[in-house]
């Protein structure tokens, strides 16, 4: 158990139990990528726990961009973001892998994928550490999903709570109390 600011969480997934599971989305990407230069490109800050795990295992050639992108304040509803970090004008033409952390709602990467569109990739793959099917508004399809979780809150491997946790190596879980 471990005490993050105000909340109790305990392990979801221990170091093992996450390399497994990076082990296993990377032979498939390394397997269905072979040949295509895919480029990954990593949502900063979330996923580059997983991103740095994931690309340490893929074999094949690729390119590797950070991308940072925000809700506009207040008009999460609009379903708009905001570029901190762009996506880098050479994707063009090329097969991208977003590498994402967790995909909740998806309206974040519902609107990341319309914003992505302008820059004119030749195919766009996902690939999500986790996913909360329930909790999805949004019809997306995540190519890679490392593990599905219900409706609870995770911290660590790069997730935080409130700006805090995201170094914690393994996956917690809030306790509810
Ligand atoms: P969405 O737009 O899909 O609803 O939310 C995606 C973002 O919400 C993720 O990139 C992450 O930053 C945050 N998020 C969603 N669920 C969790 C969770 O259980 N724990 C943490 N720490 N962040 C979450």
């Amino acid at each position: 158990m471990m005490k993050v600011k105000d909340k109790n969480f305990v392990e979801m997934l221990s170091k093992e139990d996450i390399s497994c599971i990076v082990d296993r989305l990377a032979a498939a990407l390394n397997a269905d990528m072979a040949g295509k230069n895919p480029y990954f490109l990593v949502m900063m800050n979330g996923a580059v726990f997983f991103a740095t795990d994931l690309l340490r295992r893929i074999t094949i050639p690729c390119g590797l961009a950070f991308v940072k992108y925000t809700s506009y304040e207040g008009m999460r509803s609009t379903g708009k973001v905001t570029a901190v970090l762009p996506v880098p004008a050479d994707v063009k033409g090329r097969n991208v892998v977003v590498v994402e952390d967790i995909v909740d709602t998806g309206e974040t990467m519902k609107a990341f994928l319309s914003e992505m569109q302008r820059y004119a990739p030749e195919s766009v793959r996902i690939v999500s550490f986790l996913a909360k099917p329930a909790a999805m508004k949004h019809p997306l399809l995540i190519d890679y999903v490392g593990k599905e979780i219900g409706n609870e809150f995770v911290l660590g491997y790069g997730l935080d709570y409130d700006g805090l946790g995201r170094n914690v190596p393994e996956l917690l879980v809030y306790d509810g109390k």
